[in-house]
């Protein structure tokens, strides 16, 4: 899409079809004037007779018949770009916002949820839906009615026209306390399903936990009181919107019957004909329906410009910082794989997490992070992806500040094996591929047996073709975990991240899995989260974290002779 000036995205959307909406436009005016023209023909051939003069029938068909043609020609048309103007910009639009989600940066969805994101994905969007789909449309139609009928009834008489503006404070007033009413439910209505959605996600995310507690009774009651609300707020909002709809009509007959009657009086004062009036007459209920119906669907669009709104902060969210360095060569052979200097970070400015933070990783060895839990252990690795960045000091990735890479070319060089494996609901093979898409099948089995899985995926009835369900429920967690080793051999990135990929499984697994990320680590920098110091033991250097901060380092042994944290973590370990 071109680059416009407008920082409201749906607007660029909308100007970036402009053209069929313009289009959309002139085809409603040529409609509008086909029906004023049609009509005044008829009028006139009224008062031709009413005369005692003679019509020519022939041209006076051929005249009537060639307008309704057009108005025909022109209805269809617009109804033609009207549609094809809704498609394409609610299209672009709900590409810009996927596009958008990829690109956040990682805080957006701890500040706000997903259960908003998801709301704003689906029902938001289905308002941005309605406004390109329908609203516009209709305001647009209106709008060039209410123009053109506006011409005609001022050639007519424009003491009309002066009693019809006469009325439109009255329907301007009338909708504007409908719209504050409205759009400010509507705000209600938004939070109070996002409430819902998050506490359904909860639900559905923690089914296990919440059956095996029996905490079915309080999530029931928050997800019916927060039902209840909904409900609530929704009946006052249907109500206000039934009352709109009646003093719709009800402003629309006010009109109707002011200037037909007006309309009479001027027959009677001669100031128009009896053919005026039937035109006039012909053309009033049409332009009432415009003239009214206008601010009526300003409101609505004003309404589901609430939704936009939201969309809209999402889509104005800041983008994931990345810089341009991307290594021509493969960058193994730097020395340093990873360093930290003076780093210190915070989620909230309240609490730090990190104070100045200082380490080295040589390239190919093997380093972990211990510590008490909170120490931030996890928030090094989310810094390490660059989910996060130092709030002070340099992570420097293979000699360069983090902050000069191209975000994806330094996630080329890591890969993340942790405690909670995230499976895609989809094959086992897919599963695995998501680590390098254009590998091919052989480079999948391979993977898969440096995993240790392969066996156990061919005695599968579909094999590799096996859905793995949500979230990989339809799998054990070490098997889970197996795959998401595979899909690590699959990166082959020079640098691996393991959160404790072995805490959660039992020891017949664990030790499958402990061989397998073994065969993993060979050749590679590891970094490793230990919650548990037995299986850190061998690690070239353990960094032990205290207060956010650096308080002890060195191999198992040299750290157990310090007799420090470390030596008494240890000496409280059960093995
Ligand atoms: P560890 O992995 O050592 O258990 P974490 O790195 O997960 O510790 O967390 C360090 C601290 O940061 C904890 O006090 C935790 O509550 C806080 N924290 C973690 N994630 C967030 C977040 N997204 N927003 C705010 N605080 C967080």
């Amino acid at each position: 899409m071109k680059k416009t000036k407008s920082r409201n995205i749906f607007l660029n959307c909308v100007l970036h079809y402009c053209p069929l909406f313009f289009l959309e436009t002139g085809l409603v005016w040529v409609l509008a004037g086909a029906i004023v023209e049609g009509n005044r023909l008829i009028g006139t051939a009224v008062d031709t007779l009413f005369a005692g003069g003679a019509i020519e029938y022939g041209v006076f068909f051929t005249t009537l018949l060639l307008l309704t043609a057009a108005g025909f020609a022109a209805a269809f048309l617009k109804s033609v770009s009207a549609s094809l103007f809704g498609i394409k910009s609610q299209t672009l639009y709900k590409k810009l916002v996927a596009e958008k989600l990829y690109r956040l940066e990682f805080r957006y969805f701890d500040d706000n949820g997903s259960a908003a994101v998801i709301n704003k994905m689906n029902s938001d969007i289905a308002e941005a839906d309605a406004l390109l789909g329908e609203n516009l449309s209709f305001i647009c139609d209106e709008a060039v009615e209410v123009l053109t009928y506006a011409v005609f009834v001022a050639q007519t008489s424009r003491k009309l026209l002066f009693i019809m503006c006469l009325l439109y404070p009255l329907v301007l007033w009338m909708s504007e306390r409908v719209v504050r009413k409205l759009t400010s439910l509507k705000k209600v209505f938004r939070q109070k399903s996002d409430k819902i959605t998050e506490i359904a996600q909860d639900c559905m995310s923690g089914i296990l936990v919440l059956r095996s507690f029996g905490a079915e009774q309080y999530f029931g009651g928050k997800l019916s009181s927060a039902a209840d609300e909904l409900v609530e707020n929704e009946e006052k909002r249907t109500r206000i919107s039934n009352n709109a709809i009646l003093v719709r009509r009800i402003l629309g007959w006010l009109p109707n019957i002011l200037c037909a009657v007006y309309a009479y009086v001027l027959v009677c004062r001669g100031d128009i004909s009896l053919g005026g009036l039937l035109t006039f007459i012909l053309i009033l209920g049409r332009f009432v329906d415009a003239f009214v119906g206008l601010p009526f669907d300003l409101v609505e669009a004003r309404e589901h410009w609430v939704c936009i709104r939201r969309v809209e902060e999402l889509l104005h969210g800041k983008d994931e910082e990345s810089g341009s360095y991307r290594p021509q060569m493969p960058v193994h052979n730097s020395k340093t794989a990873i360093a930290f200097e003076q780093v210190s970070f915070h989620y909230t400015p309240q609490t730090p997490v990190l104070k100045n933070l200082s380490f080295t990783i040589p390239a190919g060895s093997t380093v972990a992070f211990v510590g008490g839990s909170g120490e931030g252990k996890s928030t090094i690795f989310r810094i390490l992806c660059g989910f996060y960045r130092p709030c002070e000091g340099v992570y420097l990735l293979y000699d360069r500040d983090f902050n000069v890479w191209d975000t994806e070319a330094a996630r080329e060089q890591i890969a993340l094996v942790s405690q909670n494996v995230f499976l895609f609901p989809d094959t086992i093979r897919a599963n695995v591929a998501y680590a390098d898409t254009g590998a091919g099948e052989e480079e999948i089995i391979q993977a898969c047996r440096n995993a240790g899985i392969h066996d156990f995926i061919m005695n599968l009835p579909d094999q590799y073709d096996t859905q793995v369900g949500e979230r990989g429920i339809l799998l054990s967690g070490g098997e889970r975990q197996r795959i998401s080793i595979a899909r690590a051999f699959l990166k082959n990135a020079p640098i691996l991240l393991m959160d404790e990929p072995t805490s959660a499984v039992d020891l017949e697994t664990e030790k499958i899995i402990q061989e397998a990320m073994e065969r993993l680590a060979e050749g590679r920098t590891c970094v490793i989260i230990a919650h548990r110091l037995s299986t850190v033991q061998h690690a070239d250097t353990i960094f032990v974290l205290k207060d956010g901060a650096i308080a002890e380092s060195g191999t198992h042994e040299t750290l157990m002779r310090q007799n420090g944290i470390y030596t008494s973590m240890y000496g409280r370990e059960e093995f």
